[in-house]
């Protein structure tokens, strides 16, 4: 069983902020991190760390950022397959986070929406029945369609972290078999809250859904019910990449164990984002190889 990730990757520029900046206003703010982030990105890292044999697909510029994205991924143990495209920028994302630990992220797509169909299928060449295709939501509406529909024909599972939220997201429903997403995006996506939510998604075509629900844990929606795993009681740093760390470990750990999403999954990941909440940044926060094992061997 492997794992192929086709998304994007960032460089995160973390800054920390007393309060949130009102318009026409200049605040003062402190860079805290520049990390390498990027909702693809970060998921391929924990997955991988958690000992699933892990492919990430996405796409870079030509700058220095794209340099430091090669250097930091090349000490990880995922294959990657990055595309680089002359005369752009890498995508990059502005991260302010107050001093609670609430953060507000803004992400450019310019390379992440420039990876087109053909690269995604062929990215998948490997890839056989059984194994998982992860997506998010920074590609362009028809190479997340047509991957989509490329895994699916391979009998592959699919996974969405719907994030962040776009209008072609609801062509994309039929195509997926497993969606994370927070309070949020489920209100955005469906006019509904929690376990409500997760239902609407079920009757256009999803088979398991998961809401996160920051520090209230996470709900797990399947046909047959829905059941409700409390957050670890953490201390909270900065929440950057739970709710990456949080899909990549419950996938992972389901995975790993042959089973679909189940509650020792959602448990898991819950132990695992705690971690990452507990700690600055993006890429740094994630919870080591040494430290995802032991929580996905525990009894
Ligand atoms: P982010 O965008 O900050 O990465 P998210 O909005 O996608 O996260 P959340 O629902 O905020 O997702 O958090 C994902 C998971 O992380 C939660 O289900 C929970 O397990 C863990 N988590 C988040 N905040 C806290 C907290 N304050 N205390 C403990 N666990 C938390």
């Amino acid at each position: 069983m492997q794992a192929f990730v086709i998304g994007n990757v960032t460089v995160d520029e973390t800054i920390a902020i007393d309060d949130w900046p009102q318009p026409g206003t200049s605040i003062l703010g402190a860079q805290t991190t520049r990390d390498l982030g990027g909702k693809g990105c970060n998921q391929a890292i924990v997955m991988a760390r958690c000992g699933l044999p892990t492919s990430l697909i996405a796409a870079t510029g030509d700058d220095f950022r794209a340099a430091m994205i090669r250097e930091q991924l090349g000490r990880e143990r995922i294959a990657c397959r990055l595309v680089q495209l002359e005369d752009h920028a890498s995508d990059l994302s502005m991260i302010l986070t107050k001093p609670d630990g609430e953060n507000a992220i803004v992400t450019t797509t310019d390379c992440a929406s420039r990876l087109s169909a053909l690269e995604t299928q062929a990215a998948l060449n490997d890839a056989a029945a059984g194994d998982l295709a992860v997506f998010q939501g920074n590609l362009n509406g028809e190479t997340s369609t047509t991957a989509l529909k490329a895994a699916r024909e391979k009998g592959m599972t699919t996974a969405f972290n719907p994030s962040p939220v776009r209008p072609y997201f609801g062509q994309l429903w039929p195509l997926i078999n497993v969606v994370f997403m927070n309070r949020g995006e489920a209100r955005a996506l469906t006019g509904a809250t929690d376990a409500e939510a997760a239902r609407r998604l079920l009757a256009q075509g999803v088979s398991s859904i998961v809401v996160t629900l920051g520090a209230e844990g996470a709900l797990l929606v399947v046909a047959d019910g829905a059941l409700h795993v409390p957050a670890e009681i953490c201390a909270v740093i900065d929440t950057t990449g739970a709710g990456d760390t949080f899909m990549a470990v419950a996938l992972a750990s389901a995975a790993l164990r042959g089973t679909a999403l189940d509650r020792r999954a959602i448990s898991d990941a819950g132990k695992a984002a705690a971690i990452t909440v507990g700690r600055r940044g993006t890429h740094s926060a994630f919870p080591s190889s040494r430290e995802l094992q032991a929580i996905l061997a525990a009894r």
